[in-house]
This record gives structure tokens, sequence and C-alpha cells, in this order.
């Protein structure tokens, strides 16, 4: 991109709007209002807006049940035994996988115990996890509760890898460096794919084959990558990875999340696995036999039945990406970020306010920006919130801004310019 290429003018925002050929999307959103005037909605990498068409994807699993009772699990347009079936197909899309790898199931943390039970196989040795410094505290808390769960001390069996001093973000090199270094003490590296604090996206591809250089395996939980990047799981060779659909997946608070097990794990009978009645073999599950078969795939990691009313409002956001696609939306979004990044700059140029914590290069971010205030950060915070703007606060000191390709505009990233200026200037007194 050019550095004079963005202007700090609405007629600018406006030109590239009309010639943003996802623009359209908008409209198929609810934007939370305050006070009867449109928010400027910057958060959905906490919770994605809610698409129009939730209400009657739901309903209509809602009318089956009352006008079916029990028959809705066989009969009517999408019958519950394979509800899961219908988002395999996008969300092989979006993840850069074959259908047979990817499942939608149960929440963001408790898939990623299942899959730990699977692929964290320490030995008295080798017993190590690799991990970010300053993961998402639930990731946290599940490797520090599986590494005394197999009876180590978290204390020594997370190897935690931190920025290099005065920086934010991680490097690539320095990961690669700590896997070759220690790769006779590790057995598991666990990243994020974009980190929830600093907005990095980790190169996914460059530590999966690293890591399988030496023998081991490799995780992501992808909370804050899925719908927000392109990802290639199958072709990086990417073990397991897990996510929510509530973030950028636009589902709904707390609905279903999923898993992806790649191809090359999903028949093996060597892995370990804790199992239920939805992941044996669908052609006998009812027969109620003793001896678990698992189905081939990532279906084989299934423990109970679908939540169809989640997969509804799953499905109807699903539906929306199907009409696009993540690269095109990706187009946009490198675009919306770099413009938001280049007027914060503008404005706060002079004043030593802040620091973008999150990368400058569009390949290793997403769509947000994480702002590192040196001072007045929360004032600001609150006065950017009292004129409209939703964006989320993190203690100590840092705003993360996320505008999302479907449902933001260049518009809206002029308007939001505008109050942070006046924000800025009112705080500047
Ligand atoms: C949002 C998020 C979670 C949330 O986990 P739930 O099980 O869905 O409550 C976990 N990890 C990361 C990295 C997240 O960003």
């Amino acid at each position: 991109m050019p550095a004079n290429f963005f202007e700090y003018s609405l007629e600018f925002a406006q030109k590239m709007d009309m010639a943003d050929p996802v623009g359209k999307f908008k409209e198929n959103f609810f934007i939370p209002e305050i006070g009867g005037k449109q928010t400027i909605y910057f958060c959905g990498n906490s919770l994605g807006l809610q698409p129009k068409t939730v209400q009657a994807y739901i309903q209509e699993e809602l009318d089956s049940w009352a006008t079916r009772g029990v028959e809705g699990h066989f009969v009517g347009g999408n019958p519950w035994l394979y509800a899961r079936k219908k988002s395999k197909h996008a969300l092989a899309k979006l993840l850069g996988a074959n259908e047979s790898e990817v499942v939608a199931m149960n929440s963001l943390s408790s898939n990623l115990h299942l899959l730990l039970v699977s692929f964290y196989r320490p030995t008295k040795t080798k017993f190590k996890i690799l991990t970010e410094a300053g993961a998402f505290p639930s990731d946290q808390y599940i490797l520090e509760s599986q590494a005394r769960f197999h009876g180590f001390n978290p204390e020594e069996a997370i190897l935690e890898i931190s920025p290099r001093d005065n920086e934010h973000t991680l490097r690539t090199e320095d990961i690669l460096v700590q896997l070759a270094l220690r790769q006779s003490e590790i057995a598991l590296v666990m990243l994020s794919g974009i980190q929830y604090y600093t907005g990095q996206l980790f190169d996914m591809k460059a530590i999966s084959e690293a890591a399988h250089q030496f023998d081991i395996p490799v995780g992501f939980d992808l909370a804050h990558a899925i719908g927000n990047v392109p990802l290639e799981l199958h072709d990086w060779n990417v073990d397991f990875a897990t996510w929510c659909s509530y973030k950028y997946l636009n589902a709904g608070p707390g609905n279903v999340s999923g898993i992806f097990v790649h191809e090359k794990h999903g028949n093996s009978s060597q892995i370990p696995r804790f199992a239920g009645w939805w992941g044996h073999d669908e052609d006998e599950r009812f027969l109620m036999k003793k001896g678990f078969s698992p189905m081939s795939g990532a279906d084989g990691w299934l423990l109970s039945n679908d939540n169809v009313l989640g997969l509804a409002a799953l499905q109807a956001s699903l539906d929306i990406f199907d009409k696009t696609s993540i690269l095109e939306l990706r187009k946009k979004s490198e675009l919306l970020t770099s413009y938001l990044e280049f007027l914060i700059y503008q404005i706060s140029n002079t004043t030593h306010l802040l620091e973008i914590i999150t990368p400058s290069e569009s390949n290793k971010r997403g769509c947000q920006l994480s702002l590192l205030f040196r001072k007045r950060g929360k004032e600001i915070f609150d006065s950017l919130s009292s004129a409209g703007v939703v964006a989320d606060w993190r203690n100590p000191n840092v705003m993360r801004l996320a505008p999302v390709p479907l449902y933001n505009s260049f518009e809206d990233i002029y308007n939001f310019a505008k109050v942070f200026e006046t924000s800025v200037r009112k705080s500047d007194l």
C-alpha cells in the first residue's frame, strides 16, 4: 500500500465503501444502537454481531420440535440426527481442511481438554508444552491442569516464550530456535493462531513444519483466527485445532465450538481419546452395543448428540460466509485495518499517547489492532464509549479495536477517527 493512499476524509471513506464488493453484507447484521443511534461496533473479537437470519434458522428447528417432537431427529428439512454435518462444508473452507477433518461440537475449553487427551502424550523426559507467554487465561489453566493431571509441575512442564526486551510480539525465529534447542524435552506445541491480546498472527505453517522435524505434534487455538484470516490447516499439516464460534463466526454468545483433527490421525487407533456415543460408528449407534468403534475423522471425537438450536444459529452465519469467501473478506480486512492504523497515527502522531503493539505487517495480524496507551488510556476509552464506540479495554492499558469486514465499513473507520480525535484532544487539555 503506498503511504499516501489513505486520506482522512469522509469522501475517501465513502469512495472506498462504494467500491467494496463485500460492503453489502453489512445489511445482513443487526448493528447495536445506543440512544437510537447506531454504535461503531469494533468488538467482533469478543462477540460477533447477530445475522438477521438467525431467528428464522432457529425458528425452523423450534417449529420442527413443536410439530414433530422426537420425530424431528429423522424427518424435516434438517433431520437433527445429522445436524452437525450441515456446517462441515463452510467450516472446512474457513479452516482449509477436508470435511472429514472438522466437526462442530462442545465449547472451546472443553474441546481443548479433549484434544490434549489425544495429543499431549508426555513421557518422563519429554513432557514440556511450548506455548506463548500471556496466553488467554482459559488456555493457561487448561495447560496447567493437564500438566498436573499427568503428574508434572506446571512450572516445569510449561515452557512459555516471551517477546524480546522492548518488543511486544514474538518472532517466529525465536519460536523455531526454542523448538530446536529443546526438542528432546518438548512433547507438544500449543499456541494461538492469533494472539488475543496483541493481535499477532503466528506463522502456523513455519511452526508446524519446524515442530514436525522433531516429531512434536502441534495444535492451535483459533478463537481469534477463524473467520478472520484464511487458514490452510490441512496443508500446513497442523495436528489439531479448536476455536469458538461467537467471535468472528457471529454464531451467538457461548455457541458451539468445533475441532480439527488432521486426516493423518483421523483413523488412528494408537491415539487415545475420551469417547461418547455420538462418536461411535453412526450405522451402529442405535444398536446400543458394547465396545466403542469410532467414526472416521474428527467425528470420532464427538461425545454428545448435537446442540441443534446452537447449530442453527451457527449455520445462519456460515451461510453468509459461504456467499463470499474468506479471501475476499481478507482483502477488505487488510485495507480496513490499515486505514484504521493510518488514522490513529495521524491523530496521535505528536502526542506520545500510544503505541500500536499489533504488528504493522498485514501478514502478521488479523483485523484487530491493540493500542497500548502510555497515558490517559482509560479516560479516552470511556470517552469513546460514551460517544457510541464499542471497543474493548484490557487492564492495565490496552484498548483492542477489531473492524470486521462483514459488517464494518470504511465510513465506520472514518467516524471512529472523528470521535477518537475529539477524545484525544479533550484528554490533552
Ligand atoms: C475467547 C477465547 C476462549 C474462550 O473459551 P470458551 O471455552 O469459549 O469460554 C478461550 N481461549 C481463547 C484464546 C479465546 O480467545
